[in-house]
């Protein structure tokens, strides 16, 4: 199957939308009627354009109200037929896509569609085209794809097909087997788009909120395997109207959708498909943890970071053999300061300020994980790396950070003996209890939420959880979590479409998206907090009001209730356990940490992040958090 994408999917005109196309990798395209409309030329620049591009018009849709309309708006149809044959003849594409008639004036009756579909049929065959027959879900008479084959079938005729929509079909909840018995080659064209399950009018649901395979909740791989039992072998065209990628930039939308079909091939792959057309790549890297948070500084903000982790039970473990960067150790947790005055680093500090510049991911196979990244058309990163360095495989990540990538069976387990001069043991330090990373949370734009859900989901072997909406005092911030099933690695990701949430203000105040704040892990929060204290480290203050509404929602004994009280802790629980919080005051308003103790919980305190917002934006009213 060849990959295909309509130029609906992407913002911009039409000739920038055709260039990122082209730029992904994609030979095939679908023309929409109003990108021809708005185009700056004739159908036969465009097809200049086009053969420049090395890009073939798989098809020019949509045509409208078509089938069962009663004379004389029929014969008009007919008419309207024939001149977009004409603008086809100029374009040199040969299938024209007719979706379902919405006209109250239509009358219903699959045979008379098909009759009309046989006329249309012979007029295209005449002119060396074909028709294909589209059931859309709010279509008035046909609006399920057995119909619309039922009208094929019946219209026999060698020049009209079926095109099969996985959104129009799961829209309606229509079963998939019945797919498998039409015949691939009567099957003209593909189009995939997945959505969120939403309760909504299906118009308004298809026209807002379709998304790339993998980036909504619909059975792709299922649709699929179905049309794979057909025999089907033509395009694969996405077709995706939605919000976010109208507001996004054409060839980063484009990337997605090639990423998305290379990922929906590479599973249909691990399910056995073997089929030339599915991709050979290494798996879903296998995260096993987070090995490091590195964070780009000048000297000055050094010190105070310095002072910061000291203040949170962590050391210096390890000064860098050439470079100034530093290894900063507690539990299995590993904070680099990076204050280096040129490289990847120094770069995303003079763009972002002090910030965290990438993230170092334990994973199975290094090797195999950046080999997966390129694959998926993800960006490779390199920098020259000095003598006695190595050169850890890195992918960029969000708002042009890094996503290194180590394993146990290479040297690259070895970085910290091989990079890095120890200082010393950690002299019996106690720490304050924290053992590793628990989250990472992402500020990002709301328009790219889906981009980088996708890159995670197609990188890591991780899956994501359900979307949240967090009430900001600034507004409402979606909250999308992306997770292994061990927990080893869970990234928060947040954007928001009103400026004034703290999730815009950090975007807005960092100039890009990044991390926000980071959780660490402890087994005894309490004994936590008391070194926190002893160590003269600010806490967020808690409102006693949360502890009046605590002891009324859940049932925890007065003195419990008075230890998370003198703590600042926050509290929730669910089915599976119990999950305590304490947030820090903010490094210099640029990114805070969170300790979190978890009994068994699964979730993020989504039930206490509109406190935290609150008693974040009393402190600093004005200031980025
Ligand atoms: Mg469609
Ligand atoms: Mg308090």
């Amino acid at each position: 199957m060849r990959t295909s994408i309509a130029t609906v999917c992407l913002s911009g005109g039409l000739s920038e939308k055709l260039a990122a196309i082209a730029a992904a990798g994609f030979r095939v395209v679908e023309i929409f009627e109003n990108d021809l409309v708005s185009y700056n030329g004739t159908p036969t620049d465009l097809r200049k354009e086009l053969t420049a591009l090395d890009l073939e018009v798989v098809t020019f849709q949509p045509f409208r109200d078509f089938e069962g309309m009663p004379e004389p708006q029929r014969q008009k149809t007919f008419d309207r037929a024939e001149r977009k044959f004409d603008l086809m003849q100029e374009l040199g594409c040969d299938l024209l896509m007719v979706c379902s008639n919405v006209s109250p004036d239509s009358v219903g009756g699959i045979d008379r569609a098909a009759a009309d579909f046989r006329e249309l049929g012979e007029r295209a065959a005449k002119r060396g085209f074909r028709v294909a027959f589209e059931a859309l879900a709010w279509g008035r008479h046909i609006n399920d794809y057995r119909d619309a084959w039922e009208v094929v079938r019946r219209a026999d005729h060698p020049n009209v097909g079926l095109v099969l929509d996985s959104f129009h079909t799961f829209a309606r909840k229509t079963e998939i087997k019945s797919m498998r018995s039409i015949p691939g080659d009567r099957i003209f064209l593909v189009q995939l788009a997945d959505a969120p399950w939403l309760d909504m009018d299906v118009l308004s649901w298809s026209r807002h909120f379709r998304c790339f395979p993998g980036q909504g909740d619909m059975p792709l791989l299922d649709f699929m395997q179905a049309l794979r039992a057909t025999g089907y072998d033509g395009a694969l065209s996405l077709e995706i109207f939605n919000d976010q990628f109208r507001a996004g930039s054409p060839r980063s939308v484009a990337v997605d959708g090639m990423r998305s079909l290379l990922y929906l091939m590479d599973q249909m792959g691990r399910k056995g498909d073997t089929a030339p057309d599915v991709p050979k790549i290494p798996p879903r890297a296998t995260c096993v943890g987070v090995e490091f948070i590195e964070f780009a500084v000048d000297d000055r903000t050094a010190d105070e970071l310095e002072r910061f982790f000291s203040g949170l039970g962590f050391y210096k473990a390890a000064q860098h053999k050439s470079k100034a960067v530093a290894r900063w150790t507690q539990g299995a947790i590993n904070l680099v300061i990076n204050k280096e005055k040129e490289g990847f680093a120094h770069s995303h500090y003079v763009t972002h300020g002090p910030s965290v510049c990438a993230i170092g991911l334990m994973v199975g196979n290094a090797t195999e994980a950046i080999d997966r990244a390129e694959r998926l058309h993800d960006t490779p990163f390199r920098q020259k790396v000095g003598p006695g360095e190595l050169e850890i495989p890195a992918v960029r990540g969000m708002g042009g950070s890094l996503l290194y990538f180590l394993d146990p069976t290479s040297a690259l387990a070895k970085v910290w003996d091989i990079e890095f001069e120890q200082l010393a043991d950690d002299g019996g330090r106690t720490g304050a209890g924290l053992t590793k990373v628990d989250h990472i949370s992402q500020s990002t734009y709301y328009e790219d939420m889906l981009s980088w859900l996708l890159f995670y989901t197609s990188l890591l072997d991780v899956h994501k959880t359900p979307q949240l909406d967090i009430t900001d005092p600034g507004g409402i911030v979606r909250s999308q979590v992306i997770e292994t099933a061990d927990g080893a690695l869970r990234i928060a990701m947040n954007g928001s479409q009103s400026q004034r949430t703290q999730s815009s203000k950090f975007i807005n105040e960092y100039f890009g998206s990044g991390v926000q704040h980071i959780a660490f892990a402890t087994d005894d929060i309490v004994a936590t907090a008391a070194r926190l204290k002893a160590n003269g480290v600010a806490v967020l203050d808690i409102p006693e009001n949360y502890y009046d509404d605590l002891e009324a929602r859940v049932d925890l004994n007065p003195e419990r209730l008075a230890v998370l009280e003198a703590n600042n802790i926050l509290y929730d629980k669910d089915a599976d356990g119990e999950y305590l919080q304490i947030y820090t005051q903010s490094f210099k308003d640029l990114f805070f940490l969170e300790i979190v103790e978890r009994r068994g919980y699964k979730g993020f305190g989504a039930v206490n992040a509109p406190i935290r917002l609150n008693a974040q934006s009393r402190l600093a009213p004005d200031a980025a958090l």
